[in-house]
């Protein structure tokens, strides 16, 4: 089961990775403006890279109105954001390959028009890196259903490997019923 949805994940991954070239994925998560504070969380598509961004906005109780038309485009309720763009000069710009395979940036600061100032930490990790997190499960799956089948061919135990050629009912090594036995009795 959990192998299987791991695989569904990492078959996503490989979509949008191949993706990645011609389309610029965002899903924003906008945390409500507090008295003097936002959060926001970003998960992006770069080519061959995924990016996270923590972002805080801090600003003086006082900007709280300038800040929400300015930074929140006139929302002061938490929302999610999703936006695809294609690269090109008429969609989000033009095509830019990050050099990292992984690589976490901070930064801080404040623009003139802005009320707040900004900590951002981004996280930047190679789609190829990410790959294996999700496809060690089915690998490992498959493998010992591979080893599971082959035994069986064999006239081995399909779980310790003890041949049953002599006693084809049941493993004396480990007590395993083999699952064709119930089918051989009928
Ligand atoms: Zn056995």
């Amino acid at each position: 089961m959990l192998a299987g949805v791991s695989l569904v994940l990492g078959l996503a991954l490989i979509v949008l990775w191949a993706s990645s070239y011609w389309l610029h994925l965002s899903l924003t998560y906008w945390g409500s403006v507090g008295p003097n504070n936002q959060r926001s969380y970003q998960l992006r598509s770069l080519p061959n890279h995924l990016t996270v961004e923590f972002m805080d906005n801090i600003f003086p109780p006082a900007n709280r109105n300038d800040y929400i038309p300015t930074r929140n485009e006139g929302f002061s309720e938490s929302r999610w954001e999703t936006n695809v763009n294609r690269y090109g000069p008429q969609g989000f710009g033009p095509r830019q390959v990050p050099t990292e395979w992984f690589y976490i940036y901070s930064s801080a600061g404040k623009a003139v028009a802005d009320p707040a100032i900004y900590y951002s930490t981004w996280i930047i990790i190679a789609d190829w890196l990410i790959a294996p997190v999700f496809f060690t499960l089915p690998a490992i799956w498959w493998r010992q259903w591979f080893i599971r089948r082959k035994r069986h061919g064999l006239g081995l135990c399909e779980k310790c490997g003890y041949d049953l050629r002599a006693t084809p009912d049941r493993c004396p090594e480990c007590g395993t019923i083999p699952a064709g036995v119930v089918e051989k009795a009928t």
